[in-house]
């Protein structure tokens, strides 16, 4: 049925860049044979998972949404995707995104535009709008995502799906396509908190392959997700993000979804976090300068395209050729920042700086996390823009990660869970725990739901 609605939907969504079927439908008869023989196989065993395409798979290509790794094959598979196909999931294909996971509407990918299934003029969010398309649409069930700004939560957001961003080392990024290292953090995509939490539990926990991954437990996600009432817990609104800028129809979703929690039973605050503020011009300095040290790798020599190698060109030529040619305009705009930011005689006062705004965030957060269990806000600020809307002004696309970046910041936990709707498009609320405190987004979401 999946595999059906993939057809029928994917020519308009572009949500797909790679589908298996035939490779799909036998790995689902080999697990039904399987638990026909009586093997104890995991809650999502057989089930169908959309995987973004900056997650290496030995059996797809692996294009990050670039025309720099088109058609590329990883040799290895990330540990997210090792451990979905141990618990028995079934990769049908990988799904598409802003190129190398920048942006906010997976408009940037060398592919196409994604189109969001409620309203096909509109976008469905970025960078990871092909995992949470795919998810809204029906044509898989869950999805997993990366999250650097906001790329799980604002999709599902503006597509009304869940959207997790675990705590920083919560999920490995071995095998994920580093993007800002110190920020990139893989989770789950789904329909409700329950199957979120399943997802989470298995991809989540240690990874001696990833330098950043915590060694401790995974938490009981999903005994979290299935609690009904929120006695005792308090939860702050933050101040900063509410008012001037966001549309009337997500300030009020977010009021009635503030009332349905304590009606359940929470005491609602209001807590200020001043340096909030900073988090997205700050984001803009460290993201880029990360960046432009991770896709320096992409030389045309090691991975993906070789432009202009035709026997008479020096190697710099074709390195200065490649990169000209596979990266887009974004990819090339943060480079050329990142590299300033980091440049000798700018890094005090660019990179140094954003890194001490950083820390007032994570200030701020631990102040909030001695008052309240929880923040909370708008996930983003608008319901889903029409495709083309904001593609010539940088600054506006930047405007959609407002509330989200914070959390990526801090390395703290945070989701986005669906609030309804507004003028017929969907609204999210964004949860945010502190760090390994998971557990916390998955109560209020289930209450949620
Ligand atoms: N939209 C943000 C950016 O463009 C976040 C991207 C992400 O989380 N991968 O950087």
């Amino acid at each position: 049925a999946f595999l059906e609605q993939i057809e029928a939907l994917n020519p308009t969504l572009n949500v797909f860049l790679a589908v298996d079927a035939e490779s799909a439908l036998a790995q689902a008869r080999a697990i039904d044979a399987r638990r026909a023989a009586g093997e104890d196989l995991g809650p999502l065993a057989g089930v169908p998972i959309g995987v973004k395409d900056n997650f290496c798979t030995t059996d797809f290509p692996t294009t990050c949404g670039s025309k720099m790794l088109d058609g590329w094959i990883p040799p290895y598979d990330s540990t997210v995707v090792t451990r979905l196909r141990e618990a028995g999931l079934i990769i049908v294909g990988k799904t598409n995104m802003d190129e190398f996971a920048m942006g906010s509407s997976t408009e940037t990918s060398y592919f196409g535009a994604t189109r969001n299934p409620w309203d096909t003029d509109r976008i469905p969010g970025g960078s990871g709008g092909g995992s949470s398309a795919a998810v809204s649409s029906y044509m898989v069930p869950i999805a997993v995502g990366s999250d650097t700004g906001g790329s799980i939560r604002q999709p599902g957001s503006v597509t009304g799906t869940i959207g997790v961003k675990p705590t920083y080392g919560g999920v490995s990024r071995y095998g994920l396509v580093a993007m800002a290292s110190s920020l990139d953090q893989p989770g789950p995509v789904a329909r409700t908190t329950e199957d979120a939490a399943l997802l989470q539990q298995i991809i989540g926990g240690y990874d001696p392959h990833d330098s950043a991954s915590i060694n401790q437990p995974v938490p009981d996600l999903l005994t979290a997700s299935q609690a009904d009432d929120l006695a005792g817990v308090r939860i702050g609104i933050v101040t900063e993000f509410q008012g001037e800028g966001y549309e009337p129809g997500v300030l009020e979703r977010f009021r009635e979804a503030v009332e349905v929690l304590r009606a359940a039973g929470a005491e609602i605050v209001e807590v200020s976090c001043p340096a909030f503020a900073y988090a997205l011009p700050a984001y803009y300095l460290i993201q880029p300068a990360e960046l432009s040290s991770n896709l320096a790798r992409f030389d045309g020599m090691r991975y993906g395209l070789r432009a202009g190698d035709d026997g008479s060109t020096s190697a710099e030529q074709v390195m200065n050729l490649s990169r000209e040619e596979g990266f887009g305009r974004e990819a090339k705009r943060r480079i050329i920042i990142g590299t300033y930011a980091l440049s000798a005689g700018y890094y005090d006062a660019y990179y140094g700086s954003a890194q001490k705004v950083r820390s007032l965030i994570q200030q701020d957060f631990d102040n909030a996390f001695g008052q309240v269990d929880v923040l909370i806000s708008p996930t983003t600020p608008t319901v889903a823009f029409k495709i083309g809307e904001r593609t010539a002004d940088p600054m506006s696309m930047y405007l959609a990660d407002l509330c989200t970046i914070p959390s990526n910041m801090a390395g703290n936990a945070s989701a986005s869970f669906p609030a309804g709707l507004s003028e017929g498009l969907p609204v999210g609320l964004q949860v945010m725990a502190p760090p390994m405190e998971d557990a916390r987004l998955y109560r209020v979401g289930g209450v949620l739901e």
